[in-house]
């Protein structure tokens, strides 16, 4: 297809129709094509052993383009959705299809940032112009009130400061529809990919993807279900789907935006009630804000390692670490964690914290490893969540301390003093 003056629009890590800002100001054009590429790389495995993406987040991702692919359709915007190599793909498909504009968000990590970097150039060359948004941070970084060489190195410090003078954007509008229905029904038979059957042996967690499903979580979480009002006193539970709000998934691929979030809170502490718990949800959005603004500022930092350094000195270690892949440590506590990882995609919070220290602390293995392990099989892989809680767990971070040791035995007394758990996944 020749069409002049189309838009691309490049979705990523944004899936979503709401608050997005690529979307909102790429449809003041009229022939807006969006396109969704799974780069080939992350589903081959690398010397070690490890994929950058695997089952539960492949099909998490495709439910989501599902559901976007119908609300973009409303808006006349098709949706290609590719698998292969990304900058080649882009390059291609902008030059087939007469792109004179790109426009998507920016996405935090250090190949991501690549990536960009390298669309720029071509873009620039090819006398195209482009667009890139920051919006997956509650906080727009441009509203940090103090300057990067300032960004504090620990998280209570960054918290106290922003909240201290907390301003929260509103969000972008839904955007209207185009009135491209020839443009948008030429792309109608465009091949999907279909998701991979996995059979689940408990369905304790099940985290559907889509926008959709996320805002309809939110709803739940808040005004049908009350949840939001003991989440402090819940949160370290470890069984089910209400003990924490289970945003997480759907925020890593950007289904919901955190802004959302935030103002939904906001209109509920206004009708419902305000307390601790109503504010440690944005608390826990700040931790979210604070790994991601300091990839996004400082994205070298937490790959500074060695390109070696994560791979097995000898095969005591491999079959250590093997063994708590597959939950066969002999530890009833880490041993349920890693099971509930392997079947469902999703470990609490406390169980991350205790196999994490389990592997960096009595296994003495490289935290690499782990945060390998956990981006491969987490639904809610977050780059900046997942090797920023790793390095800190390692005291690796932006915060070094070296003692963030977890007495297991003692977490597990606390946390299922009647075994509840562990007997739910060790069976
Ligand atoms: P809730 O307790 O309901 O919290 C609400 C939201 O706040 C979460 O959805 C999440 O977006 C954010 N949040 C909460 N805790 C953290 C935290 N410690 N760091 C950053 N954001 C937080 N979270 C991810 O989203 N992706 C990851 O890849 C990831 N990897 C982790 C690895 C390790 C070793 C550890 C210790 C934590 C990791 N976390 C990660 C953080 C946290 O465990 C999950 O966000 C949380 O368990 C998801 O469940 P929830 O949505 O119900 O969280």
């Amino acid at each position: 297809m020749s069409i002049k003056n189309t838009t691309l629009i490049w979705f990523r890590n944004d899936l979503r129709i709401h608050d997005n800002q690529a979307l909102f100001a790429s449809l003041e054009f009229s022939n807006c094509v969006a396109i969704y590429i799974f780069n080939e790389n992350d589903f081959i495995y690398d010397q070690d052993g490890f994929k950058k993406i695997g089952v539960f987040r492949y099909n998490f991702i495709i439910e989501t383009l599902e559901d976007l692919k119908l609300k973009l359709s409303k808006l006349n915007v098709p949706l290609i959705i590719l698998k292969g190599n990304t900058i080649e793909l882009l390059k291609q498909k902008i030059i087939e299809l007469n792109v004179s504009q790109l426009y998507f968000n920016a996405s935090p990590g250090t190949q991501e940032m690549d990536l960009e970097a390298l669309l720029t150039t071509f873009c620039a060359s090819n006398k195209i112009s482009f667009k890139m948004y920051q919006t997956n941070t509650l906080i727009h970084i441009e509203d940090l009130n103090f300057t990067p060489q300032n960004f504090p190195k620990i998280f209570t410090q960054f918290r106290k400061i922003v909240e201290s003078k907390l301003y929260i954007r509103q969000e972008f509008p839904i955007p209207q529809k185009t009135n491209s229905t020839f443009f948008f029904n030429s792309f109608r038979d465009v091949n999907q990919p279909q998701k991979i059957v996995v059979q689940k042996i408990n369905t304790e967690i099940d985290i559907k993807g889509g926008e959709t499903n996320a805002l309809n979580r939110l709803d739940y979480y808040l005004w049908k279900s009350n949840k939001i009002n003991t989440y402090k006193e819940t949160r370290n539970e470890l069984i089910g789907m209400d003990y924490s709000t289970k945003f997480s998934a759907w925020l890593a691929i950007g289904a919901i935006s955190p802004r959302r979030i935030f103002w939904e809170i906001e209109k509920y502490e206004k009708k419902i009630n305000k307390n601790e718990s109503t504010y440690w949800v944005i608390f826990e959005l700040l931790w979210r804000d604070y790994f991601n603004l300091s990839m996004i500022l400082f994205p070298k930092a937490y790959f500074r390692f060695k390109q070696n350094e994560s791979s097995f000195l000898d095969e005591k270690q491999k079959n250590n670490f093997l063994n708590w892949k597959f939950g066969k440590t002999g530890s009833p506590f880490v041993d349920a964690n890693m099971k509930e990882l392997l079947n469902t995609g999703f470990m609490s919070n406390r169980g991350r914290q205790n196999v994490a220290s389990y592997l960096i602390n009595d296994l003495k293995l490289n935290w690499q490893l782990g945060a390998k392990h956990f981006e491969e099989y987490l639904v809610d892989y977050d780059c900046a969540s997942n090797y920023g809680n790793w390095s800190y767990l390692a005291g690796k971070g932006n915060d070094p301390r070296s003692n963030r040791y977890f007495n297991i035995e003692k977490q597990k007394q606390t946390y299922d003093p009647q075994n509840k758990y562990i007997n739910l996944w060790n069976k």
